[in-house]
Parts: structure tokens; C-alpha cells; sequence
């Protein structure tokens, strides 16, 4: 068992974050897909947020739709609107100085 110290920065990401950016302040901006089920796939809404309290910041990407046996990563759309996305949330993550609110498990 690995003590706290360790895990901390390790914990599991929530659901839908695909790509994480430490913040100077120490919160994540975070590059999100958010799946949903839509007719015979899911629809895959792409956007970023700040986990630093009360920071507003964020981006929206674009909505796709893909089959449930279709891979995201193997259209060239969706990737490059995640490759934006992350650009984004490193230059967010580059100057944000909003603390998490401790005690949340981001
Ligand atoms: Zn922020």
C-alpha cells in the first residue's frame, strides 16, 4: 500500500478526462470527452475546464458522432480538435494560479 504522499497526484481521473495539465496554481486543466449514447453509437462532445475554484475557464470543441464499433482516435477530425484542446488547456495550465478547493477529489 502506497502512502498518501504518493497517491495524491496519482488519483484515478474522473470519467471523460482524456488529457490532464497541472496548473502552477496545483489544479488540472483537464481536455474532456464526454460520451453519451445516440442512436446506434455515442456522441462524443469534446470541451476543457479548469478544476481550480471558481475559475470559469473553458473551451468547447466539437461534437461528434461515432458507431459503437468505431475507434475516436482513428478520425482525423476528432484528433485534431483534441490535439487544440490540449494546446489550450497547457497554455491555461501555464499561468492559472486558482487553487483546488481541498478536501475535493478531482
Ligand atoms: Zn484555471
Amino acid at each position: 500500500m502506497l502512502n498518501n504522499a504518493q497517491t495524491t497526484q496519482s488519483a484515478e481521473w474522473p470519467a471523460g478526462v482524456i488529457a490532464r495539465y497541472l496548473t502552477v496554481g496545483g489544479a488540472t486543466a483537464d481536455v474532456l470527452d464526454k460520451t453519451a449514447p445516440w442512436r446506434t453509437g455515442f456522441g462524443h462532445t469534446l470541451s476543457t475546464a479548469c478544476t481550480g475554484e471558481l475559475c470559469d475557464w473553458t473551451r468547447y470543441g466539437t461534437e461528434f458522432w461515432f458507431d459503437a464499433d468505431e475507434d475516436p482516435w482513428g478520425h482525423d477530425g476528432y484528433r485534431s480538435v483534441v490535439r487544440r484542446l490540449q494546446d489550450y488547456a497547457q497554455a491555461h495550465a501555464e499561468k492559472c494560479r486558482a487553487l483546488p478547493r481541498p478536501g475535493v477529489g478531482a
